[in-house]
């Protein structure tokens, strides 16, 4: 089904960063397979194993803005996290019409911000790969509000930062439990996405209308 937004009361597009924009891929890849590799070659233990620790780590910290610094996990994992990010950062990649669909908002009257749970270092570096700071009008990390987006005070915070009316403003978010915080918090139009992930299948999303491309957006 194609996603059926309804255009005219809105004035503010929210748009998240990574598997929504994105491609989820370089995120899931560097967390779930390199770096657990390289940190287990580096604490001699086998990549099974490493893979195992982590994966207990990250249930742990999932959703928080713990889970998304850098810092945190330089200090836990006792290396520098964003220098072994560079090494894979070719897979840094715009997903399908994601661009085109950037240019096209930018072009319009709205009010384009960015709202991410990455963190300022790795905007940094994906700006740097993509460019895609030109089409916001603010960015707004997490880790500047100093709650995640899965938390209401994120959004209380924001809307001081960025004034927004709840009923005027979309937002298009892949992460559900991010959606869900929102729709608690009362914006009204949210959507998220069907494959944040080009190497890995659609996710399941029947709660929330979903964009299966950003093609099918017509404002
Ligand atoms: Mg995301």
């Amino acid at each position: 089904m194609k996603a059926n937004i309804d255009w005219k009361p809105i004035k503010t597009v929210l748009l998240d960063m990574d598997g929504t924009l994105l491609d989820l891929y370089f995120d899931n890849y560097f967390w779930q397979e390199y770096m657990p590799v390289k940190w287990g070659e580096m604490n001699n233990m086998s990549a099974e194993l490493a893979k195992a620790k982590l994966h207990d780590w990250y249930a742990k910290e999932a959703g928080t803005l713990s889970w998304y610094c850098l810092d945190f996990w330089t200090e836990r994992l006792n290396f520098n996290v964003l220098e072994l990010k560079a090494n894979v950062e070719h897979l840094i990649k715009y997903r399908p019409h994601a661009e085109t669909f950037l240019k096209r908002l930018d072009e319009s009257a709205y009010s384009v911000v960015m709202v991410t749970n990455a963190h300022e270092d790795l905007i940094k570096m994906k700006v740097e790969k993509t460019g895609i700071d030109v089409f916001f009008d603010r960015i707004i990390s997490a880790h500047t509000i100093g709650h995640a987006k899965e938390e209401q005070s994120f959004w209380q915070k924001l809307q001081l930062e960025v004034p927004f009316n709840l009923d005027e403003t979309l937002l298009i978010d892949d992460n559900l439990t991010v959606l869900r915080a929102a729709r608690e918090f009362g914006i009204k139009n949210l959507f998220t996405i069907a494959k944040p992930d080009s190497q890995n299948p659609e996710q399941e999303t029947a709660e929330f209308d979903v964009i299966h491309s950003f093609q099918d957006l017509v404002f």
